[in-house]
């Protein structure tokens, strides 16, 4: 058994941090769900109502910095303290450098990377004056190789990645780790929104295992990352779980 903890996982209504909420709470451990959009709430209250899981939910826009603070604070006087950060909220939409604006481009940065800061910025906070504390980050293979259509998430992405080191190295003397995970294509809501079917072909034509991840072979890792007594030396480090995209050379099939 495990240390009892208390995670809290932003976009944990959906996909890969939905997967990491269940897996969460699978361990026994308490869960605090933060995302933007109440119908995805809605249905992860009812895909979780069992009487003994110890689950919250809350309504939060990361990229919101006062409601972060605010409900950061709220959660740790009437739940408890969060000795453990998801950050799986982001968002992406595929779309050519050229035909990008400035507004997308700022968008998804505010989510993906401001958001992911914010929230890290005021639980570290508190895991520091405790001592002991992880944070995981769910970055991409798209912040570490170009792909196609992706320069602002791409970007927003390797910001994830360089935002993991940099906290990493602040907080490790605080007993605070600080890692990420960088996933292949998961078949998860939003790649079924913006995957065409010859984007998902192309993607499982470049993945060695020939296939796309499931959000549960995320949700393992990150159980991972946040237990110290099996990831205690772990701290800036970004797991690629990808079917060996990221490892490829030119394929030969
Ligand atoms: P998803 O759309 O299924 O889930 C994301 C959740 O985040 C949604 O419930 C959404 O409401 C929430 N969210 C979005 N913006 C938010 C905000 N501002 N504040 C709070 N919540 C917000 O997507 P997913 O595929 O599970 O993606 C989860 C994370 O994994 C993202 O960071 C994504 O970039 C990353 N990722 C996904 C893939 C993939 O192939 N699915 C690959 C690499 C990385």
């Amino acid at each position: 058994m495990s240390m009892q903890q208390t995670v809290f996982v932003t976009g944990g209504a959906s996909g890969i941090g939905f997967a990491i909420a269940e897996a969460v709470l699978d361990q026994g451990w308490r869960a605090i769900i933060a995302d933007r959009d109440e119908r995805n709430i809605d249905q992860s209250r009812k895909a979780l109502a069992r009487s003994d899981r110890d689950v919250h939910f809350l309504q939060l826009d990361i990229a919101d910095e006062a409601a972060v603070v605010q409900a950061v604070e709220r959660c740790e006087a009437q739940i408890g303290p969060v000795t453990g950060l998801v950050n799986a909220a982001g968002i992406a939409k595929d779309v050519a450098a050229l035909d990008t604006s400035a507004e997308l481009f700022r968008r998804i940065l505010d989510v993906n990377v401001v958001g992911s800061f914010v929230a890290s910025r005021e639980i570290a906070k508190r895991m520091c004056e405790r001592g002991s504390g992880a944070i995981v980050n769910i970055a991409s293979v798209s912040g570490i190789r170009g792909n196609i259509g992706r320069v602002a998430y791409g970007a927003s992405k390797a910001g994830v990645i360089t935002m993991t080191q940099v906290m990493a190295v602040e907080l490790a003397a605080s007993g605070v780790r600080v890692n990420a995970i960088a996933p292949g294509p998961v078949d998860t809501p939003l790649v079924r929104e913006i995957h065409t079917e010859e984007i998902r072909a192309q993607w499982i034509e470049r993945v060695p295992q020939r296939r796309y991840g499931k959000p549960s072979e995320i949700a393992g890792m990150a159980v991972f990352l946040l237990d110290d007594r099996k990831a205690g030396f772990i701290t800036g480090q970004t797991i690629c779980i990808d079917g060996g995209f990221t490892a490829a050379g030119l394929l030969v099939s």
